[in-house]
């Protein structure tokens, strides 16, 4: 077993950073491989020296190592289960009277030994983060969801695009076990190899899965390059299809595009929410579309028949004859697919009556002769 790191850099329990530092200055200087060239002996006490050091040089890893030796220092440690752990395991030996009685004593946050049994061993549900990846469970990866923003057209017609996303993936080096397959792995201390430890004392006597070592009864080294959540970064370029009639804030699903699984559970799913960039001239209301048409002072008054843009290609229009400008024609189901029900709204379209924009003598004869045919005041009924 191996050394304690106090002893290896020979100060006390409670030595300050300076005496620390100090200690490691002085063995380094001795046991320093450039000094000591091909004493093999040197160079392994160095590693011991060195390793000790980065452990005590650094707070939070010494009060890990202090409270739960070299395992605290383990890749993905929960110190607090490990705690509320040798909690249990203490009021079992001091209670002696069998493991019913546990569930009466409260532990932290744990109240029965289920508790803390299903925390440790990975059956309680706490969305998939890495303690779960320990237990040596299949877990499925966490969702994302990624805000994707569209043109309007995009979003009535439906599109199929490709994105590129920074992401979690499963390590390269790894392979998502968090241990480094190039190190050596070490007897675990806590069931001494043999992956079980016994839970329950008196009548009733069963095993577990040993916490620590996850039944493995070894520990390997952290991966060096995940540093042990089997997890790195990339970039994935996703193909995402988008389908007809999304409104702003929908959210679209594409499977297995989250997350990569622990130990060998399913990915995650993507979700893409879905920002529609407002059009020019088209405006959605419910499944309804909203446009203006222009139309001449001769269309308004004689009627005819128009050629007008939809998200369906060109769509001819019959103006009836004395439409007033603003008068509203609906065009059903030429409106927004409805992703759900797959129905189609309708299009409303608004005449816009535009007058020439002219004022020479012929126009404003013209007009003239226009004004002449108005049934009495166009403003009569303007009052307040
Ligand atoms: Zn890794
Ligand atoms: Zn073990």
């Amino acid at each position: 077993m191996a050394k304690d790191y106090y002893e290896i850099l020979g100060v006390s329990k409670n030595a300050t950073q300076d005496e620390i530092k100090k200690a490691y200055r002085k063995l380094a200087r001795k046991w320093h491989p450039d000094i000591n060239p091909g004493n093999k002996e040197a160079e392994e006490k160095f590693k011991e020296i060195s390793r000790a050091y980065e452990v005590l040089v650094d707070e939070e890893k010494r009060k890990l190592y202090d409270e739960f030796g070299e395992e605290g220092l383990q890749a993905g440690f929960d110190a607090e289960k490990a705690r509320e752990y040798k909690k249990w395991q203490e009021y079992q030996r001091t209670a002696g009277t069998g493991w019913r009685q546990a569930g009466g004593e409260s532990f932290g946050r744990y109240h029965t030994y289920e508790d803390i049994f299903g925390d440790i061993f990975g059956f309680a549900d706490t969305g998939g983060d890495f303690r779960e990846f320990r237990s040596g469970h299949k877990v499925k990866g966490r969702d994302i969801e990624h805000d994707m923003t569209i043109d309007m057209i995009s979003a009535l017609k439906g599109v199929e695009t490709e994105l590129t996303m920074q992401k979690a993936k499963v390590c390269t080096l790894c392979k998502g076990s968090g241990t480094d397959p190039n190190g050596k792995l070490t007897v675990c201390r806590s069931c001494g190899g043999s992956g079980r430890v016994n839970v329950g004392e008196g009548p009733i006597q069963f095993t577990k899965p040993c916490p620590v070592c996850q039944g493995h009864g070894q520990i390997g080294k952290t991966c060096p390059m995940c540093g042990g959540s089997g997890q790195t970064l990339g970039t994935e370029r996703i193909r995402v299809t988008i389908p007809p009639g999304v409104k702003e804030g929908s959210k679209v699903r594409v499977a297995g595009k989250g997350e990569p699984g622990f130990n060998g559970g399913p990915p995650g799913d993507l979700y893409l929410k879905i920002h529609v960039q407002p059009h020019p001239l088209l405006k959605r209301e419910g499944d309804d579309l909203h446009m203006e048409v222009p139309v001449t002072v001769k269309e308004a008054i004689a009627g005819g028949t128009i050629t007008i843009p939809t998200i369906d290609g060109p769509v001819r229009l019959k103006i009836p004859p004395k439409s007033q400008n603003g008068r509203i024609l609906r065009l059903k189901r030429k409106g927004a697919p409805n992703p759900k029900t797959k129905k189609r709204g309708d299009l409303l379209a608004k005449l816009v009556v535009k007058v020439p924009e002219a004022d020479n003598k012929e126009v404003i004869d013209a007009a003239e002769k226009l004004d002449a045919y108005y049934k009495g005041d166009v403003r009569q009924g303007l009052r307040l």
